[in-house]
């Protein structure tokens, strides 16, 4: 995924140092990402696992369409080092994949290391829904 030098810090800088997981979703426009919305109530309910709010999203993603701001996909933190999706991502990653409008079939899901770097999964959805490594492109703004 290509995202702009901007959000890239942005993210890094804004989410807390796990834990807790947090989260947010990403938007694009042109292919690049440069939207972001935080989810931060993890941050309040003091849980340590990111799990998306499905009516969260839904609001973000209808919204983002009326400026045709594309939606992306979800971020969450881990623990400095955790640089693999864990059983519960890849079970909401399923869900998510499964349950989005058919025109949808690809979506990235970033890792966030607070302070430090991000890196990027992709996933798609064919017959079976697959998980890659992705490649994390930095661009100017
Ligand atoms: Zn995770």
């Amino acid at each position: 995924m290509r995202i702009t030098g901007d959000i890239y810090n942005l993210i890094l800088s804004k989410m807390p140092v796990v834990p807790p997981e947090t989260g947010g979703i990403i938007g694009s426009v042109d292919d690049i990402i440069c939207t972001v919305v935080f989810d931060m109530k993890n941050t309040e309910t003091k849980s340590a696992v990111y799990v998306p709010d499905i009516y969260f999203l839904n609001e973000c993603i209808s919204e983002w369409a009326e400026d045709n701001i594309r939606f992306e996909g979800i971020f969450h933190s881990h623990p400095y080092g955790q640089n693999y999706l864990s059983v519960a991502d890849v079970e909401y990653i399923e869900k998510i994949m499964q349950e989005l409008p058919e025109n949808i079939n690809q979506l990235y899901f970033p890792i966030v290391f607070p302070k430090h770097e991000i890196i990027s999964f992709r996933a798609e959805k064919s017959d079976s829904i697959r998980i890659f490594n992705d490649n994390m492109v930095v661009v100017n703004n």
